[in-house]
């Protein structure tokens, strides 16, 4: 295109604009990304719901999710904008589905906080929520947990590789090609046990990333005696669905599956590169011990194989458990303890017992938990695994032949 031609374009355009500004009426506001309140959905862990203006300052949000049926974890995450400190108003409708999330908001400091109560409520049986909130030309993101998008991700598992001396690996790709990538740890010695980390697999499930930060964090630190660690090897996969957190999926990737029902069909590329992963591992000499797969929920529970299922570790799952209930410095209840939960579902830690005959267990933190209770509990889990470690080698040389 010419000079010419463009500037006559842009001259149109700013024409249409002016046009367009000076005869709106407030039915007419138009889209909701323009004017001087703004509503935007284009960062990373955004879903891109559509939105109508419904006043100067007031939005509605349809909430859906990228397909059913699915878990009811009806997800929003957008930015607000506005030119002049203002009280903006956005309704979520839900549709079929009901509020579940507590709004969080970043006034743009990077730190979150709840939304009080008051700031928001519950109308049509909880199928809509209308949120009021103060925004000014600093703006706010809302969502309804915690945002970490993809780069949040990565740079936290490039960060906490390189504090703590583990190597990254691409391992797969997801469907739109953003790298599955593991953190690994060798042992100090040929064919020991191996243990994997999980987590990521369903995009809202924010408090599960905390707690598999929190926990990694304190189970990483370098003691100054002999590390425990060093008698494992360790596989550590932080996120596993990078698809589903960029769009700001509900539950699933882009290939429409929860992943963490397809540990067994293994049709998705995310669960099929970790399997590749350990069954490389497994020809190598590797002996799978244990799987953690972090999640959240709506309360502290930790989902472990039965007792009697013959596995090895025998009684991991009651022996951890056991030494995180006597070192939680907290009040009142740990976790939860869910022994009998889907044993019949292609998930993660069912494959692993089922594949390798070791405990697969899923950690699960509540939605609304409070955040230092998170850390609490995941740090607690962590230094309850190196006590039993510590305490693990003399049983595996007992063991050896
Ligand atoms: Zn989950």
């Amino acid at each position: 295109m010419s000079s010419r031609s463009h500037l006559f374009i842009m001259a149109l355009l700013g024409a249409v604009m002016t046009l367009t500004a000076c005869t709106t009426s407030p039915s007419e506001l138009g889209g909701c990304a323009r004017g001087d309140v703004r509503l935007t959905q284009d960062f990373s862990g955004s879903p891109a719901y559509d939105c109508t203006r419904t006043g100067p300052a007031a939005f509605e949000l349809t909430v859906r999710p990228e397909s059913t049926p699915i878990n009811p974890s009806p997800w929003f995450a957008f930015d607000l904008e506005a030119e002049r400190e203002t009280a903006v108003s956005i309704q979520l409708d839900y549709g079929e589905y009901e509020h579940r999330y507590r709004p969080e908001i970043d006034r743009g400091n990077g730190i979150w906080e709840a939304l009080p109560d008051t700031a928001v409520r519950l109308e049509a049986g909880d199928s809509v929520a209308v949120i009021r909130v103060d925004v000014g030309p600093g703006g706010a993101r809302i969502a309804g947990q915690e945002v970490f998008g993809v780069e949040d991700r990565a740079r936290w598992r490039t960060d906490f590789a390189e504090r703590h001396g583990l190597s990254r690996q691409m391992i797969g790709q997801s469907i739109e090609g953003r790298a599955i990538e593991a953190l690994s740890r060798p042992a100090t010695r040929q064919g020991a046990p191996l243990i994997v980390i999980l987590g990521g697999q369903h995009p809202p499930e924010v408090t599960g990333v905390l707690g598999l930060r929190a926990f990694l964090e304190t189970l990483f630190e370098t003691p100054s005696g002999e590390n425990p660690l060093d008698h494992y090897e360790w596989l550590i996969v932080p996120d596993l669905n990078p698809d589903g957190v960029h769009h700001g999926h509900w539950r699933q990737n882009l290939g429409r599956m929860d992943l963490n029902r397809d540990w067994g069909p293994f049709t998705q590329p995310e669960t099929a590169a970790v399997r590749a992963e350990l069954e490389a591992r497994v020809s190598e000499g590797q002996t799978p011990f244990l799987m953690l797969d972090f999640h959240s929920t709506h309360r502290d529970v930790l989902y472990t194989p039965p007792d009697d299922l013959g596995l090895s570790p025998e009684n991991f799952a009651a022996d951890w458990i056991a030494i995180l209930d006597h070192i939680w410095p907290g009040e009142g209840d740990v976790f939860e303890r869910g022994p009998g939960h889907n044993p019949d579902l292609p998930t993660s830690k069912t494959w692993f017992a089922t594949r390798y005959g070791a405990p697969g267990i899923t950690v699960e933190f509540g939605d609304e938990t409070d955040r230092d209770r998170v850390t609490m509990l995941a740090q607690t889990a962590a230094r309850a695994l190196r006590i039993y470690m510590e305490r693990a080698p003399a049983r595996n040389a007992a063991a050896e032949p």
